[in-house]
């Protein structure tokens, strides 16, 4: 689903935020990217998401090399192949939970009717199928999340994204909220989950570490060790 060869991000100023990483994700794969604040997590998904392009290195995406697609084709494959969820959720206020998930659906040329009917069904499978006409603000933390995992994948994408979904949340919402994506890996969707979460990390299939810019570990299950605080 993902490869990553030598890939390198430079940012004005001189901040290596990768520095050569080279990773491999099947598809069907769930995977924690792990590491402290500033490792270069983000930086990863955005790449990863085709959001940005790196300054360096071979970024295959879906069987595409992005190098060789146009803004315009990388839009095309974000939109009909991946699905991004946010630490912040990034919900449109005042507008009901079914329009903001069926929002997701408007450069994919459903007609209205259709985004609807389809909005419902990704509200129902993340568990809000009572919560189609409230607003973000009349939604707890976890609910909102969970209407945003809904908006992105509304569109049944193949990949998804999640930079520190449960970043905002206190711990149960943060389950109700991995337990979905664990619904949606188990129904065949690649998940990628960031986060500097020890112990959500821990819980997942794989556990990809990163540490300035680099990929310092790969499937570690190495135990915690008692007062230890840094990765
Ligand atoms: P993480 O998600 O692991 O906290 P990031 O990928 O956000 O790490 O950041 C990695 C490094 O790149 C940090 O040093 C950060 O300050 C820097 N960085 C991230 N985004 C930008 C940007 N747009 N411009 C300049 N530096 C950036
Ligand atoms: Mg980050």
């Amino acid at each position: 689903m993902i490869e990553l060869t030598d890939v390198t991000k430079a940012y004005p100023g001189g901040v290596h935020a990768l520095a050569g990483v080279t990773l491999t994700i099947d598809a069907g794969e769930l995977v924690a990217v792990a590491g402290p604040s500033g490792s270069g997590k983000s930086t990863m998904l955005h790449i990863l998401g085709t959001l940005d392009r790196p300054t360096s290195g071979r970024v295959v995406v879906d069987g595409h090399d992005v190098a060789r697609l146009s803004d315009r084709q990388l839009s095309a494959l974000r939109a009909s192949r991946i699905g991004f969820v946010f630490q912040q959720f990034h919900l449109a206020t005042g507008l009901p939970a079914l329009d903001n998930v069926a929002n997701g659906l408007l450069y994919a040329g459903v007609p209205m009717g259709e985004r609807r009917r389809r909005a419902a069904a990704a509200l129902e499978r993340v568990g809000l199928g009572h919560r189609l006409d409230h607003e973000p603000h009349e939604l707890a933390g976890g609910e909102k999340q969970r209407v945003a995992i809904a908006r992105a994948v509304v569109g049944n994408p193949a990949l998804l994204l999640a930079d520190e979904p449960t970043g905002n949340l206190d711990t149960a919402s943060g389950q109700s909220v991995m337990a979905v994506l664990r619904d949606l890996h188990a129904a065949g969707t690649t998940v990628v989950v960031i986060t500097h979460d020890r112990e959500l990390a821990a819980g997942l299939d794989r556990q990809v570490l990163m540490r300035d810019g680099h990929v310092v570990g790969d499937d570690m299950t190495a135990p915690h060790q008692e007062g230890e605080t840094a990765w």
